[in-house]
């Protein structure tokens, strides 16, 4: 039952991934979390899903103090967990030395590279993983399951036990006592056994035995 939840539960993530990685091809979307000067993010873009994170170091307070002056940001508001989600975001752009949309990329710039003011410096990493990498890793685990229990099942029922929970049944059961489970006989046996060959195995002899009421005796 365990299992079989956690199949379910795997098999929504995967439709659910399969869409977003379609979807990334017609926009890109970032969802983003943010506190104070760290900030989470995942993009899909093109087919890829690239996780980011990132940090603003400010060189010393009046630096930061000038910065939120300048960008309007209470330092309240700013050291609180703050998320958003966007689409149609910027599409990411996978670096030259990506691997088949693999990559992974660290960086360390001066704000002032981007026209800002000097003593800002934003650190990051980002890893992009390509989205069908993803789908094959999460569909290959149904699968594996699949064919492993599979081969459970088919050798306990060649040793003549329960498949399902692998009690030795023999040929003395065609509905497994502890878990319920019906043979491959009891399926195809009749629901209710006939009550003439299971409870008297002697009847084809009574006339022999001269049983009165045999017709024949
Ligand atoms: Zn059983």
């Amino acid at each position: 039952m365990f299992w079989r939840l956690v199949n379910i539960f795997i098999a929504c993530i995967l439709l659910g991934i399969t869409l977003l990685w379609i979807r990334s091809f017609v926009v890109a979307e970032r969802l983003a979390f943010q506190k104070a000067n760290t900030r989470v993010m995942f993009v899909t873009s093109e087919g890829s899903f690239v996780f980011i994170k990132n940090r603003v170091d400010f060189s010393d307070p009046d630096v930061q103090q000038r910065w939120f002056d300048r960008a309007g940001v209470d330092p309240v508001e700013w050291s609180k967990l703050h998320w958003a989600w966007s689409s149609d975001v910027g599409v990411f752009v996978s670096p030259d030395d990506n691997w088949l949309g693999f990559s992974m990329e660290r960086y360390d710039r001066d704000f002032s590279q981007w026209g800002g003011p000097d003593g800002i410096r934003r650190r990051g990493l980002a890893v992009e993983v390509p989205g069908w990498f993803v789908i094959v890793l999460l569909g290959a685990w149904p699968i594996f399951w699949w064919t492993r229990h599979a081969t459970i099942r088919y050798r306990r029922e060649q040793r003549g036990e329960c498949r399902m929970c692998g009690f030795a049944m023999g040929t003395a059961y065609t509905v497994c006592p502890v878990c319920g489970e019906m043979t491959r006989r009891g399926l195809t046996a009749p629901a209710i056994p006939d009550a003439a060959s299971v409870e008297s195995p002697i009847a084809p002899f009574s006339p022999a035995v001269g049983s009165p009421s045999s017709p024949s005796a």
